[in-house]
């Protein structure tokens, strides 16, 4: 059963961490490009060139029927954006997603930027209030997983949050969370067993427990929860038409507590605020 297979030998949690580094290189490479006038696909070739010259690969080219090295996607569009001659405009707020496989291993990360427009400030400022909360919680999610003892716990813990910002002081709208999408193990395949909700579900899950790796990946609306498939069947827009956010992190659980594989610091930096210090695999 997956039950048992989900859970990685320290080795195998220790040869997680270069991937882990090179989705991370890859991710940096495309935020310092961002800006008006780059186009979505200049951002993909950058993000794939950090990945070979590291001697990794693309692992998203290996999803059957998908032929980039990224997902790009750009303001009501929330995941699964196709990289090709989109422009970047001054005040976009753009979603990257990508993961490297090393030597077998998988890594998979997301980080959400908001392209600067001195022109427009306010759209500027809820739009990275939107970002803002949804990075929030997935270190709050991240954070459960330090201590949590079954998956449950982290889809509750990212709920909590996003429902404690109430109301934006700056749109006065509230948070969506995507329920059709969901986050999920990593290891020798990008997506493995178990599915990770991002809210509050009935049952508990599986347990956590030292092994565990997980992709941790809250994707959240400023307005409802309900998306649809553009005709390229793979881009996710919300159905109202507001700004979509999509942050990730691979994280493992392990003997001496949580790291999280594609962040250099193991996390450190983000889940100061939630008291909890990040333990680098032994
Ligand atoms: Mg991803
Ligand atoms: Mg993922």
């Amino acid at each position: 059963m997956f039950r048992k297979s989900i859970y990685k030998t320290p080795a195998q949690l220790r040869a997680m961490v270069e991937p882990g580094l090179i989705t991370a290189a890859a991710l940096d490479a495309v935020r310092a490009l961002v800006r008006p006038g780059i186009t979505t696909a200049e951002l993909d070739a950058a993000a794939e060139r950090v990945m070979l010259d590291r001697g990794a690969e693309p692992n998203f080219k290996l999803v059957r029927g998908y032929h980039h090295t990224t997902c790009i996607s750009v303001n009501e569009q929330v995941v699964h954006g196709i990289p090709g001659d989109l422009v970047l405009q001054a005040g976009d707020i753009v979603s990257i997603d990508c993961g490297a496989q090393f030597q077998g291993w998988n890594g998979d990360s997301a980080i959400t930027i908001v392209v600067p427009d001195a022109a427009r400030p306010d759209l500027v400022a809820r739009r990275e209030e939107l970002s803002r909360v949804t990075q929030g919680s997935m270190w709050a999610g991240i954070a459960a997983m330090a201590t949590a003892s079954h998956i449950g716990e982290i889809g509750e813990a990212i709920q909590e949050y996003i429902e404690a910002q109430g109301v934006s002081e700056v749109s006065g709208e509230t948070y969506g969370i995507l329920r059709e999408y969901v986050g999920h193990g990593i290891g020798r395949k990008m997506h493995e067993a178990p599915s990770v909700f991002n809210y509050r579900t009935p049952d508990a899950g599986a347990e956590v427990r030292p092994g565990l790796v997980l992709a941790i990946e809250p994707m959240v609306t400023a307005g409802g929860e309900s998306t649809f498939v553009e005709d390229d069947d793979w881009t996710v827009s919300t159905t109202d038409g507001t700004d979509g956010s999509h942050w990730e992190h691979s994280v493992a659980r392990h003997a001496g507590g949580i790291w999280v594989l594609t962040a250099p610091d193991g996390g450190a930096a983000g889940l100061a605020p939630f008291g909890v210090t990040p333990v680098p695999i032994a």
